[in-house]
């Protein structure tokens, strides 16, 4: 039973027997994966405060060949972000934050942007950044990384460049300018598809700039719905968060 070591985000807990749970991870080499939390149900002490949602923690586990479950032998934190996480005004962002990681992310999708984007997004939300304004930096960031963000810059159908404002292909798949859109409802304004572009190249303690000049409520709607449309998925935290429907 080989010993390893892995940093990770704790993502979710559920019951797995009468006394151990079930831990979904962010691991900041392997991606997603799942562990057995062994005697955290029996001993609510066994792991305490580490298995906290976005707790961050250095875990130690073992595994055997044919398992694809880890099991954890101990932990040490490495930062808890337990007050910000709680806090009324975020829970449900959060929730809905580790809801997209579980079912969008593939299991094994080694990517170290994703823990990377995760913790910039705790650490940003701690320094008073904007919660909507995070939340659609993150959206963007998640759809680019899977490689599903359209190029903001070019129509899909024509090819044009420099355009001021596009609708959103039906597939997501897409811009069209104005003079190849035909059904399409979704419209960006300049701003919108300067801010996509934007966020390749900027951190998110800069997304003040933005403030006034998108409508955060309406991206992520879209954003949210594109994930759900490539992911094949419905999002159930986005029900406690109604503006985003
Ligand atoms: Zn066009």
């Amino acid at each position: 039973m080989p010993i390893a070591a892995t940093r990770s985000f704790v993502l979710g807990t559920l019951p797995f027997s009468e006394q151990d749970k079930l831990v979904h991870l962010l691991t900041n080499d392997k991606g997603i994966i799942k562990a057995i939390a062994p005697g955290a149900l029996k001993n609510k002490n066994r792991f305490g405060s580490l298995l906290e949602l976005f707790s961050e923690v250095e875990f130690q586990y073992y595994w055997q060949e044919e398992k694809e479950l880890v099991t954890l032998s101990k932990g040490d934190l490495v930062k808890s972000y337990f007050q910000i996480v709680s806090d009324p005004g975020n829970i449900f962002y959060f929730y809905l934050l580790a809801e997209i990681l579980l079912r969008f992310v593939p299991y094994n999708h080694n990517d170290n942007r994703i823990y990377r984007l995760v913790r910039a997004f705790l650490e940003n939300r701690a320094e008073g950044i904007e919660m909507n304004l995070l939340f659609l930096y993150f959206l963007v960031w998640i759809l680019r990384i899977e490689g599903l963000m359209f190029n903001p810059g070019i129509c899909h159908n024509c090819f044009a460049k420099e355009i001021s404002h596009a609708w959103l292909k039906t597939d997501f798949r897409g811009i069209l300018c104005s003079q190849c859109k035909t059904n399409e409802n979704v419209m960006f304004t300049g701003d919108d598809l300067q801010f996509i572009r934007w966020t390749e190249k900027h951190a998110p303690k800069e997304l003040a700039v933005w403030q006034e000049k998108i409508d955060c409520a309406k991206l992520i709607r879209t954003f949210k719905q594109m994930i759900e449309y490539h992911g094949e998925l419905s999002l159930k935290s986005s029900q406690y968060l109604p503006e985003f429907m």
